[in-house]
């Protein structure tokens, strides 16, 4: 099979054999995926001739209903997409349903605030400016939708969901998406655009689909554009010194790496509720999707007196951990998205090693169902750091699998002072039950993340989860994370809007904002 590319009003084949897509668990080649002789300039401005001026003659509640008929086409091709993301990523259910359900989810979300925009063409933002006591000549600010395309480049780790959350921002906000999934694992952004396309709601020209490299796609990108990138912060920093992007000033939003804290509260003891919520959490992290998410929690901090504690209760709650094929239905990890991948997280535990002891994983290991010469499983891998005020790697390399160090911190100002050495992470969470303390964790937190979790024991049960990105939040991060913001309800429009100051008469300019939707963005 080769997945075909949606450019310039068409599906075309590119040419030669391109890269291979694989199911991770058997090791066998599913489909190949080529650009190669696509026309990237002319794809791009098909996009913006045809698809931008079809969405921008539409309102936001019209767009917004767009979006809902796209949720309800991947809502009605579910189980297909299920089967998808277990042979192309090796996913359980549960990671399955995270990506999948997130993409759909997140499209009825925008859908549902968009209707609230109603007619509308353009936002208005913040209220009247005036100038002196005379308020004939004063001024507003206005968000414009801008009249671009919206470049996607996506992570292998969230096909659906990556594709979707970006697509219902740009959409609601009537800009064209050319998306690029990473090749890793396109095949499901791919059958998912194909089911979208052929259900015809869709305007010509508003949603492309590249599936394999991105070739020269970014040097054609102007001043118009916005392009939105999700992956690590070393493609981050080469994509954004592109000369392109440097030189036409082009809009540059980055997701990228992160060393994620969770912090146990010093109020914390063995086999209280926040105690017991905090092993739950960090488990989970290393486990779901197999730890490759970029929000996964890699570094989890406890007062030094439960070190022995914590390590204990993780190495009990880790052993019921089933690795191998999900298909088999006891399985509850599965494996590494690939080969090189695998190596790669072996590689970064044996750095972590270093300065680390191993408490769970390493030694011999087999995967259910799976043989491991051909799959890239790798066993969740707990580590111990005692001394993280001396170590450095522990701090500087996200292992992108089942990987966490569990470290010790002496006073809650060190514990957020090791937390910074991650150079800026998307997410922390923090477990205690004790409101001064949680309070001062938040704000501590703050100056190096993007978003902040406090648990107690009131919201065990109700909380969303550290890694799970809702869309009603910001996501994203400062420094090593990509210094960019995506969704956070209408914050996720700005970043498709051109925001205006007009001034004038005030007549004039109460008939602007009269005719605007009102929110604060
Ligand atoms: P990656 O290797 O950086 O690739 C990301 C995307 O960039 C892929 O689509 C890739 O395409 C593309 N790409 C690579 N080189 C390019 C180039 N020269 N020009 C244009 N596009 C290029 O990252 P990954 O391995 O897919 O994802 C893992 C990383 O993403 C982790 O570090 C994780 O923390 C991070 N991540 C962050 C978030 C977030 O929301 N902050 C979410 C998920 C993952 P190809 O696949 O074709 O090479």
């Amino acid at each position: 099979m080769k997945l075909q590319n949606y450019v310039s009003g068409g599906w075309t084949e590119g040419a030669g054999d391109g890269a291979a897509l694989v199911d991770p668990v058997k090791g066998e080649i599913i489909a190949h995926a080529s650009t190669e002789g696509i026309d990237m300039a002319a794809a791009l401005d098909h996009a913006r001739t045809k698809g931008g001026p079809a969405l921008r003659a539409m309102s936001y509640g019209e767009r917004a209903a767009l979006l809902g008929s796209i949720a309800e086409t991947l809502i009605a091709n579910r189980d297909r997409y299920f089967e998808i993301a277990q042979a192309n990523s090796g996913n359980t259910k549960l990671d399955a349903a995270i990506d999948i359900d997130g993409g759909s989810g997140t499209l009825k979300y925008y859908g549902a605030i968009g209707k609230g925009l109603g007619d509308a063409h353009y936002l208005r933002d913040g209220g009247f400016e005036r100038f002196g006591k005379d308020d004939t000549f004063q001024a507003i600010h206005i968000r414009v939708p801008i009249q671009g395309v919206a470049v996607h480049i996506n992570a292998f780790n969230f096909p659906s969901w990556g594709l979707w959350e970006k697509v219902a921002c740009a959409f609601l906000s009537g800009v064209p998406v050319l998306a690029k999934p990473a090749t890793a694992t396109a095949l499901l952004s791919y059958e998912m655009v194909k089911d979208v396309i052929a259900a015809g709601t869709v305007p010509e020209g508003a949603l492309n689909l590249i599936c394999g490299s991105a070739r020269d796609l970014l040097d054609h990108v102007d001043r118009r554009d916005a392009v939105a990138f999700t992956g690590s912060a070393d493609t981050a920093s080469l994509l954004r010194s592109n000369p392109a992007v440097i030189r036409k000033s082009v809009r540059f939003n980055a997701e990228a790496d992160s060393l994620n804290t969770s912090m146990l509260g010093p109020d914390a003891k063995a086999g209280s509720p926040e105690f017991d919520l905090f092993v739950r959490e960090v488990a989970r992290e290393m486990t779901i999707k197999a730890g490759q998410k970029c929000t996964a929690i890699r570094r989890a901090f406890v007062p030094r007196a439960l070190l022995d504690d914590v390590a204990g209760a993780l190495e009990a709650r880790l052993a019921k951990t089933v690795v191998g094929d999900p298909r088999n239905e006891s399985v509850t990890m599965g494996p590494i998205v690939d080969k090189g991948q695998q190596q790669g997280v072996l590689d970064g535990i044996a750095t972590l090693g270093r300065e680390a002891r191993t408490v769970v994983g390493g030694g011999a290991f087999a995967p259910v169902d799976a043989d491991p010469d051909k799959s890239a499983f790798v066993p969740p891998t707990l580590l111990r750091c005692d001394d993280p005020e001396g170590a450095s790697v522990v701090h500087e390399i996200e292992v992108f699998g089942p990987v966490s160090t569990l470290m010790p911190y002496d006073t809650p100002e060190q514990g957020f002072a090791l937390s910074a050495r991650g150079e800026g992470s998307l997410v922390a969470s923090v477990f205690t039950g004790d409101d001064k303390f949680a309070g001062e964790a938040a704000l501590g937190l703050a100056p190096s993340h993007g978003r902040v979790m406090v648990i107690d024991d009131s919201v065990g049960k109700l909380q969303t989860g550290h890694g799970i990105v809702m869309p009603m939040c910001v996501h994203g991060g400062p420094g090593r994370a990509g210094g960019g913001e995506e969704l956070g309800g209408l914050r996720g429009l700005r970043f498709y809007h051109q925001r205006l100051a007009v001034q004038g008469n005030k007549e004039r300019v109460q008939a602007l904002a009269d005719a605007a939707a009102e929110v604060t963005v």
